[in-house]
């Protein structure tokens, strides 16, 4: 799960961290209150889960600002705003479509000096979280990282006690913070390995780290994701949740129970069982095709849940195709095909079908397909019908 920026500077700020003051406005009017609750320049961020919005661009307003905009006079915070509540925000991470924005973090403005990165990450090959530090800070830490990875700093922290006081002071000189600054750049590597560990996160990040000519080190941009497995723990980071930033057809599958993940590609996979889905999704791109999701109904799944699964795909306007791959063991294969041939009167898909039914009852599974009349092409195996469906994609 994400939160938004001021979500994780409150966390942040909580554990001890120096960000700037901000107000959340949920209209322009809110904003300019801000601005004068803040009294003097500003920064306007728009708040989305997506990153990359210093760079971003509003889709169709005709104005080459992006999702964070400083903001000197009062006069300009309302036409601003306006621009920002009215149009979809596009950046590298959001995709064409850009994101709406509903909450707008108006902060006071700092001034700019030397921008750092601060990361922390697990690092599944040695089994502990990372912290990650770059004095080539700033937004363009993805090109550092790819270019000249050497320049990203990293120390492992010990999950039972934290990063220890040695470790922050380390990183702060070998960053080669001056030796004054250095108790400010331990206070927040602190800070963030601490909500890391006590949130169970699975990336915080600061980008960019902040030093001010006045020789102050802030926060000024903050994200952070957490392991969905772990939000049962935390009461307090799930009442965070924003639906509106998340993947709507996701949303619906959770609520129905599935299993759902939207990917790029143009293939709908509905199937039972992870392992199948992810077998399913390997055999589709090995035979030249690209999965647009990844859907598994369960082992025990009903009429509703198979008739939901068939209106989440569809509503997939990139979907070409779909493979229905259902190894009946506690689900019968009858039992999918009538919950299939219910849905299919219901939803009545434009695109074609093929279906690949294997194990309970698998005879009478087949029937009721034939006799359904539908335009359901079935394949007897895995491999044909994976050349059938990417076929029927093209
Ligand atoms: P992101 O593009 O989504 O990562 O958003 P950020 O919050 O990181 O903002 C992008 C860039 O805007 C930063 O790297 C800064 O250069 C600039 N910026 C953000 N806040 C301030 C501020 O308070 N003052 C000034 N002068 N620049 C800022
Ligand atoms: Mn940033």
């Amino acid at each position: 799960m994400k939160i938004h920026e001021f979500q994780a500077k409150e966390l942040l700020a909580a554990a001890g961290a120096a960000v700037p003051r901000g107000v959340v406005a949920t209209t322009p009017q809110e904003a300019v209150a801000g601005f004068d609750q803040l009294g003097g320049p500003v920064m306007l961020k728009a708040q989305i889960h997506a990153g990359g919005r210093g760079k971003g661009k509003f889709k169709d307003s005709g104005k080459d600002f992006g999702g964070v905009k400083f903001i000197k006079s009062r006069d300009d915070v309302q036409p601003i705003a306006d621009v920002i509540f009215k149009y979809p925000l596009v950046t590298k991470q959001t995709g064409e479509e850009g994101q709406r924005v509903s909450k707008l973090l108006v902060q006071e403005a700092v001034d700019l000096g030397k921008e750092y990165y601060l990361g922390v990450v697990l690092d599944r090959a040695i089994g502990l979280p990372v912290l990650m530090a770059s004095a080539e800070g700033g937004v363009d830490i993805e090109e550092v990282a790819a270019k000249t990875p050497e320049k990203i700093l990293k120390t492992p922290i010990n999950p039972s006690t934290g990063l220890q006081p040695f470790q922050a002071r380390r990183m702060a000189f070998a960053l080669g913070f001056p030796a004054d600054q250095v108790p400010q750049a331990e206070a927040i590597m602190t800070a963030l390995c601490r909500v890391f560990l006590d949130k169970d996160c699975n990336l915080a990040e600061i980008n960019p780290l902040m030093v001010t000519p006045q020789g102050k080190v802030l926060a000024l941009d903050a994200k952070m994701t957490f392991d969905d497995n772990a939000l049962f723990r935390h009461p307090d980071i799930e009442k965070l949740r924003d639906e509106t930033e998340e993947n709507v057809a996701e949303l619906r599958a959770a609520r129905a129970g599935l299993s759902f993940i939207q990917l790029a590609g143009n293939i709908g996979c509905l199937v039972n069982g992870a392992g199948l889905a992810m077998s399913t999704m390997d055999i589709i791109k090995y035979h030249g095709g690209e999965p647009a999701n990844f859907l598994d109904v369960g082992g025990g799944a009903n009429k509703e849940q198979v008739t939901e699964a068939l209106r989440i795909l569809l509503s997939d306007p990139n979907v070409k195709a779909v493979l229905v791959n259902i190894f009946g063991g506690i689900m019968k294969c009858d039992t999918i095909a009538l919950a299939m041939v219910a849905a299919f009167q219901e939803v009545k898909p434009k695109v074609p079908f093929v279906v690949r039914l294997e194990g309970t009852n698998v005879e009478q599974g087949r029937k009721v397909l034939a006799d359904s009349g539908l335009n359901i092409a079935t394949a007897s195996g895995l491999t044909e019908a994976a050349k059938k469906v990417v076929a029927a994609a093209k």
